[in-house]
């Protein structure tokens, strides 16, 4: 009997050690530290052997295959003991991909890829077409192909850490989004080692099968630490998507057009994502006038330049996912009036020098929002006139309200992960939801 080791026991985890018992493997699942109450009692209801606080090295390496889940690093003790003794080690992706005939569309990048996920899946589920979302968003891969659902297409978001435990894994369509620094902690604070890892995705891909490819990684490779050659070796066939600043609504895809005047995206950045998804849609047979009406029906996820209200002739709007440097440049590059800008956090080693021209153009106020902002107040004091410290929320939002005027935007794109003073980005972005909406009497909006 096969023994499946499965590292790490939340969505991936579960996913892989119920599909390996259900091809008949011995399973075991180990996790270093604490596993959530309901992750728990799920292997407890489906007799699931496992352990936490942990690892039993010795019977781990007893392995015929470790199945890792991404938050694992590879400089982890057992990893390192894995591969030394030469058990392979793969991701959740990798092994559920062997598990299904459906066609898989596979969407990693920095930035954009919940979007265009879920985009992706819209407009082909809204199509008619038999699409299934997994990977980084909802269940994962592994879970969908256990529960056996009906699948013709697959549509996964991927992130870097899911790529760099890949070995066959093809997708029959890839799309590369865009590469900007996120993460680099996980690569050696390498640009080329997490630029190698996006660029995984591709890697098995054959002539038959298509990966849609930002165009500025396409040329400026080199910045990136990739060479020609490696690029070169990519056999599938590649299509450019490339990001338009122009002030439009329209895109432009295989000599049709589309109208995104009437859709949830907006910014030249989603006008990309739109392309990239669009491009997936024609590919898989999908007409024109389907596409444009399933573009017409999308809803983003919230905390995605998610619109909030306009009070007094201010809107507010919602960017809380917005937690690197470049998705606040896409949320500024989106804003068509003066902006009151509620930014700061966790710092992940930010370069705030991309915003500068924006700022210069665009923001009023910078109304900081974390326990340390020397780097912001540091970078921005030479550009935005009024800067001023918060830490929480309800006060960003009181702050905000003094600067803007009727015609302006309060906008919260922080630039920075939420850890500081919030659980995580969705709890940032409700609580700045409710300040806005609490001020003006109206309560809180229950969705989500
Ligand atoms: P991800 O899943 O990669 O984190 P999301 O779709 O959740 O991406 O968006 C994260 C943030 O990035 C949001 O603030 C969003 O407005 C911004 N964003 C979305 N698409 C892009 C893009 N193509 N380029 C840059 N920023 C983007």
């Amino acid at each position: 009997m096969q023994k499946t080791i499965i590292l790490g026991a939340a969505e991936s985890g579960l996913g892989a050690a119920l599909l390996a018992r259900q091809l008949g493997h011995e399973v075991f699942v180990s996790d270093y530290g604490k596993i959530k109450a309901a992750y728990k009692a799920e292997l407890e209801e489906n007799d699931l052997p496992y352990e936490e606080g942990g690892h039993s090295e010795a019977k781990i390496l007893a392995a015929d295959e470790v199945v890792k889940s991404p938050g694992i690093p590879d400089t982890a003790p057992i990893i390192l003991a894995l591969r030394e003794k030469g058990v392979p080690v793969i991701s959740e992706i990798e092994f559920a991909a062997r598990h299904t005939t459906a066609k898989i569309i596979a969407i990693t990048g920095s930035n954009g890829k919940t979007t265009t996920t879920n985009l992706t899946h819209h407009l082909l589920h809204s199509g008619g077409l038999k699409a299934v979302k997994a990977g980084n968003v909802g269940k994962s891969f592994a879970r969908s192909i256990f529960e056996k659902e009906e699948a013709d297409f697959y549509v996964l978001e991927l992130s870097s850490f899911q790529l760099d435990g890949i070995v066959k894994f093809r997708p029959h369509t890839a799309i590369l989004l865009n590469i900007t620094p996120d993460h680099l902690d996980r690569y050696d604070y390498e640009m080329r080692n997490y630029a190698r890892s996006k660029f995984r995705i591709a890697m098995n891909q054959t002539p038959a099968d298509l990966l849609i490819l930002n165009y500025d990684l396409g040329v400026n490779n080199a910045e990136l630490g990739i060479e020609d050659e490696e690029l070169d070796r990519l056999e599938a066939r590649r299509v450019y998507v490339k990001m338009n600043f122009a002030a439009t609504d329209e895109i432009t895809v295989a000599d049709h057009t589309f109208d995104l005047s009437q859709t949830d995206l907006r910014g030249p950045h989603n006008r990309f994502n739109a392309e990239c998804a669009v491009r997936v849609a024609l590919h898989s047979g999908l007409s024109p006038e389907v596409i444009q009406a399933g573009l017409e029906t999308f809803k983003n996820d919230p905390h995605r330049l998610e619109y909030v209200a306009t009070i007094d002739g201010i809107d507010y709007i919602n960017d809380s996912k917005a937690t690197n440097v470049d998705s606040t440049f896409y949320a500024l590059q989106a804003m068509q009036k003066p902006v009151v800008l509620i930014a700061g956090g966790t710092d992940k080693g930010n370069d705030y020098e991309p915003l500068t021209t924006l700022a210069e153009e665009k923001i009023k106020a910078l109304i900081c929002l974390g326990i340390d902002n020397e780097k912001l107040i540091e970078f921005f004091s030479p550009i935005v006139k009024i800067i001023e410290e918060t830490q929480s929320a309800e006060e960003a939002v009181a702050r905000a309200k003094i600067y803007a005027e009727a015609g302006d935007v309060v906008l919260l794109s922080p630039a920075c992960a939420s850890f500081d003073l919030f659980r995580n980005y969705k709890e940032r972005g409700e609580l700045f939801k409710k300040a806005v909406l609490r001020r003006e009497g109206r309560g809180e909006r229950g969705e989500e």
